[in-house]
């Protein structure tokens, strides 16, 4: 840090910057969390340097015998936490794993099915910007009238349009996924069933939410996210996938894995295995379920009426707020969150009438029961009172009181 300082001390003050706002605000963005130390000192190692296109024992550059050492580790790890019987874990991005499974699986023209991004899905799912939605033919599930997942017309719209690959995974869904459903589905229409567990991979690997590797050909991940590692992308698939998929990312998409990348990889699937991790995921989801009862109790709507895992979708139109708005005020008072659109949201996407709340980060830095209660009710006391900026300073004062009990990385 103090060689960074000196070489460039402009890059520095942001950094510190940065580092201080992390420390300072209450993180509610459902897909952050903070890397241990370890995870971000193997990030920061010589691996950087090094050049290994290929896979462990075929690669096209000499000196690789120390790297293949980190993504072998990697590898094995990742497979035990999750029970895959194969795994890739160069993808540099959870997007770009999804694209590896398009390059493996599909032809331009072709048609997908994915959960619409308008109601909890990903963009990478097939939104019309995005290359699954200017590439492919997209044909969205969403919701039923109590805001779960409507199996149902997810049934009998894949028997209509005979998709070619079926993807369950969502950015912002807060129940349990269904994943043998979706599995059956995609077996009767002769559909590659493809789930992207990004979201809920910390969880799936402590067994606090269902785990869709038995159920699925592919399952995608970032590893950034609830699984609590450095940011980057995982595959799981089973054997007969396996070639396809390792070859549509080395040579398809990308040219050298980021060796210092999997080697932090590798560090936070150790981290993963251990009972520690599993008491946290544990932690992650009572404090959920904690700040979505208390955002209720204080008037507010979730959507899908609760959590069944790290995350929630916040209807703020009982409050007369919108979602820009309370991401500007909220974090005026040192919580960071991020508008969403809630379904059928009234608003632009820009606007949105929603926030979503995650509580991977707050638990990391030790909140429980408790902290999470307290931390929906300062949430609740800036969206009763947006506009008055005396009372928004009164509640930063009670998050740096909170904050300081609990600092991150010390
Ligand atoms: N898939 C899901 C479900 C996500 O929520 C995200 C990120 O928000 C991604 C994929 C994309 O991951 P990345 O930002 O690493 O490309």
């Amino acid at each position: 840090n103090l060689l960074v300082e000196q070489t460039d001390p402009e890059l520095w003050a942001a950094i510190t910057a940065e580092n201080r706002r992390q420390e300072d605000h209450i993180e509610l963005i459902a897909s952050e969390n903070y890397a241990s130390p370890a995870v971000m000192a193997a990030q920061g190692s010589q691996l950087t340097n090094k050049y290994a296109e290929g896979y462990p024992g075929k690669r096209y550059y000499g000196g690789c015998e120390f790297v293949d050492v980190a993504e072998t580790l990697a590898l094995n790890r990742v497979k035990e936490l999750f029970g895959a019987p194969c795994a890739n874990v160069q993808p540099h991005s959870g997007a770009q794993a999804n694209e590896a499974v398009f390059l493996a699986f599909l032809k331009p023209g072709d048609t997908i099915m994915g959960m619409s991004l308008a109601e909890g899905g990903h963009l990478t799912h097939g939104m019309p910007l995005n290359m699954s939605g200017k590439w492919f033919n997209v044909v969205s599930y969403g919701l039923d009238a109590n805001e779960a997942i409507d199996y149902d017309a997810m049934e009998r719209k894949a028997h209509e349009s005979r998709p070619k690959l079926i993807i369950a995974g969502a950015s912002a869904y807060s129940l349990h996924i269904d994943f043998a459903r979706f599995a059956k589905v995609a077996k009767d229409v002769g559909a590659i069933f493809m789930v992207d567990m990004a979201h809920y991979a910390g969880l799936i690997a402590a067994g606090v939410y269902p785990n869709p590797v038995p159920h699925a050909d592919v399952v995608t991940s970032t590893t950034h996210k609830s699984l609590r590692g450095p940011r980057g992308g995982i595959i799981l698939m089973k054997p007969e996938h396996e070639k396809a998929i390792n070859s549509a990312i080395f040579p398809g998409l990308q040219g050298g894995p980021l060796m210092h990348v999997i080697a932090a990889k590798a560090v936070a699937f150790k981290e993963a295995l251990t009972p520690e991790f599993k008491a946290y995921q544990q932690q992650v989801v009572k404090n959920a379920d904690t700040v979505a009862r208390t955002l209720v109790e204080r008037g507010l709507r979730i959507v899908s009426g609760r959590t069944e895992s790290h995350v929630m979708l916040v209807d703020l139109r009982a409050k007369g707020i919108t979602g820009k708005e309370a991401e500007a005020v909220l974090g005026d008072a040192h919580m960071t969150i991020n508008k969403n659109a809630i379904p059928n949201d009234p608003e632009k996407p820009m606007v949105t009438s929603g926030v979503r709340i995650g509580t991977p980060a707050m638990t990391t830095r030790g909140f429980k029961e408790e902290e999470a209660r307290m931390t929906a009710h300062l949430i609740a006391d800036v969206l009763d009172n947006p506009r008055d900026a005396a009372h928004i300073a009164a509640v930063r004062e009670k998050v740096s009181a909170l904050t300081r009990r609990f600092p991150v990385y010390g």
